[in-house]
């Protein structure tokens, strides 16, 4: 039952962030609230947020960041290979570590 709830909770944290994305430039406040809206699904049903999305909102101001438009993505070779994502409401910055693939 538990596992049933957490699909469709996941089923429509994906929905949202669709939509979220589609209104992300005409109507950037309708943006703002399906993703609250799809933060608060995922709290209450315990599901994590997969990365891609995790990735586009700011965990400091938990707005809706799109890259190139409300925040800078930056490439960092040096020592552990990483993407810095920086929100342009607050200049919170996020780091995603690169993993590095297996040469063979
Ligand atoms: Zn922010």
């Amino acid at each position: 039952m538990n596992d049933n709830l957490r699909k469709i909770a996941l089923e429509r944290v994906k929905i949202l962030f669709r939509l979220a994305l589609e209104n992300a430039n005409c109507r950037p406040d309708l943006a703002q609230k399906y993703v609250k809206l799809a933060m608060k699904i995922s709290s209450r049903a315990r599901v994590h947020l997969p990365r891609e999305y995790r990735i586009q909102v700011c965990k400091y101001c938990k707005r809706f960041i799109l890259p190139g438009t409300t925040s800078q993505v930056r490439i960092q070779p040096r020592r552990e290979p990483h993407i810095v994502l920086t929100c342009s409401h607050c200049g919170g910055i996020t780091r995603i570590p690169l993993k590095r693939k297996e040469t063979k």
